[in-house]
């Protein structure tokens, strides 16, 4: 591809902006991006600071997942604990449905932990 502003020359990078190939000369570089220099410098240094705030959201998002599933998991164990102990003491079965409830929640967290692991690996 050459430039877009000289046929001449070969493109080096494309801007972020308007996505046109630029040389050594009309490029511009913009944070982690190139741009038209002194054309869409300031677009992508806008679009630099959106792509940086969606990313910081999705940090987010992964650590209320794996708050979630923190508190899941304490949950899980807690309902199995109370589950289960009359079952092994020999009191009956009555509390068993609590050690069920007390499974699906540890599974639940496992899935949120799960979910928080795949947001951190698109964040790196
Ligand atoms: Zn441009
Ligand atoms: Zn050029």
């Amino acid at each position: 591809m050459k430039c877009f502003n000289h046929p001449q020359s070969d493109g080096v990078a494309v801007c972020k902006s308007c996505g046109r190939v630029l040389c050594h000369d009309c490029c511009a570089e913009v944070g982690t991006g190139s741009a038209c220099k002194g054309r869409c410098e300031s677009d992508v240094e806008d679009l630099n600071i959106i792509i940086k705030r969606s990313k910081s959201a999705y940090q987010k998002t992964g650590g209320a997942y794996k708050r979630n599933g923190i508190v899941m998991l304490i949950l899980g164990l807690a309902f199995i604990f109370i589950g289960i102990i009359p079952v092994i003491t020999g009191q009956g079965y009555a509390t068993v449905f609590l050690a069920i409830m007390g499974l699906l929640f540890v599974i639940w967290s496992y899935f949120s932990f799960v979910s928080a692991k795949q947001i951190t690996n698109i964040e790196e």
